[in-house]
């Protein structure tokens, strides 16, 4: 039974493959293949002759996805790695739905590998490991956001930047999959097998339903506070008011900042200052915009699509910086007002696993946790729709706990 749909789901509750579909999905090397003696299993797996296997040889897992570009998300199957010495494998809980998910299923990006399955904000529980793993013991939680791969070798691998991998970072849906040959597939799915590196430490008593959006949202939005260093009594502006918006509100309300916020909702204005702006601007009110000009240490932007990005350049101190983490094209800049105020235009995407563990524990240690609305996963396509008509407040998160046994 599902509790956000009250059991209407289209399609029954995935249940783990059965003994006979991994043999199908397998072949039959998975009959003649060896126990490898590399994975351990909790008890109520090992108690599972079918679960007990899993992992031993690629295996066959229910996904959410898409089966053209801009489709509907249905129910089909993929394919999991078998596990190697250094792998993980996650029992899926909890997977968020971020606007790249969207923009990547609508080919806004481009065509997307089909069939597509979204995801990167994802919590797990560990039910096998790789025989070199040190990081996690089966039964413990995991988390895996934007990234599962990249060379460990470059510049930015070895300074912990592992989301601008020189030699390419393999993010965790729609990239070319080093290990399959094919492309990754994401969150929006009952198993994942990730690398040890790549899969962040979710703190025993952190609230699992609400801890999926940091690895995305909180990370992409926490990365910028950190190396603009925001510090107490700061001005900071946030642009937009929705997934990445609103955790940037509470990291950097958190950091002692004082917070405005610019947002296109009227109705949004009471909620920013719940969530600890100073204030709260609607874009249209040229009068707010005009009283608020050289005001901001740091301007950052969460917002998705193209946008005028000029009225929030001329709102910024002299020195200061407009990050665009949203990935909106910032459109109609002035050169004359940029040099004039020395203003800086820069991206930031992400952050590295060790900013990435970071955030999770600073979440943690004060107690910040997204604000989340809990779906099915039949509820995914309707939740789409209400992203891009700006109605979440303020992520979708698809519980896959509540259909698995003992959740
Ligand atoms: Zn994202
Ligand atoms: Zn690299």
């Amino acid at each position: 039974m599902c509790h956000h749909c009250d059991g209407k789901h289209d399609n029954p509750a995935p249940a783990e493959p059965g003994r006979r579909e991994m043999l199908k999905s397998a072949g039959a090397g998975l009959a003649a293949l060896p126990l490898l003696g590399v994975l351990s299993s909790n008890r109520a797996e090992a108690a599972d002759a079918s679960a007990s296997t899993l992992g031993q040889s690629p295996f066959s897992v229910r996904a959410y996805g898409a089966r053209s570009v801009g489709g509907r998300i249905e129910p089909l199957r993929i394919q999991r790695r078998a596990l190697g010495p250094r792998d993980v494998l996650l029992d899926v809980l909890y997977a968020s739905i971020c606007h790249s998910d969207i923009h990547t299923v609508h080919g806004d990006w481009g065509a997307p590998r089909l069939p597509c399955v979204p995801g990167h904000e994802i919590v797990g529980r560990v039910i096998a490991v790789g025989g070199a793993v040190t990081k996690f013991r089966v039964g413990d939680i995991g988390g895996v956001g934007c990234m599962v791969d990249s060379c460990g070798e470059c510049e930015n691998c070895l300074a912990d930047r592992e989301q601008i991998c020189t030699n390419g970072t393999t993010f965790t849906y729609n990239a070319s999959d080093k290990a399959s040959g094919g492309h990754t597939f994401g969150g929006y799915s009952d198993k994942i097998v990730v690398t040890e590196k790549f899969v962040i430490r979710i703190p025993s008593g952190m609230d699992l339903v609400s801890t999926a959006p940091i690895l995305c949202a909180g990370i992409t939005t926490f990365s910028p506070i950190r190396h603009w260093r925001v510090r107490p009594k700061q001005q900071v502006a946030v642009v937009g008011l929705g997934g990445l918006g609103h955790m940037a509100v509470k990291l950097a309300t958190s950091a002692r900042a004082e917070v405005t916020v610019f947002t296109t909702t009227p109705g949004k204005i009471a909620d920013a200052k719940r969530l600890g702006a100073k204030e709260a601007v609607l874009w249209s009110d040229a009068a707010a915009m005009k009283r608020l000009a050289n005001t901001f240490d740091l301007v950052i932007s969460t917002v998705p699509y193209a946008f005028d990005a000029q009225p929030f350049l001329d709102v910024l101190k002299l020195d200061s910086t407009f990050v665009n983490v949203g990935l909106g094209e910032a459109r109609g800049i002035h050169a004359h007002a940029m040099a004039f105020g020395r203003k800086s235009l820069v991206g930031s995407m992400i952050g590295g696993i060790a900013e990435t563990q970071e955030v999770i524990d600073y979440c943690f240690a004060r107690n910040i946790r997204p604000e989340i609305e809990l779906i099915c996963p039949d509820q995914i396509d309707a939740a789409y729709a209400r992203v891009v008509g700006k109605d979440v407040r303020y992520r979708f998160v698809i519980d896959f706990a509540s259909t698995k046994a003992g959740a």
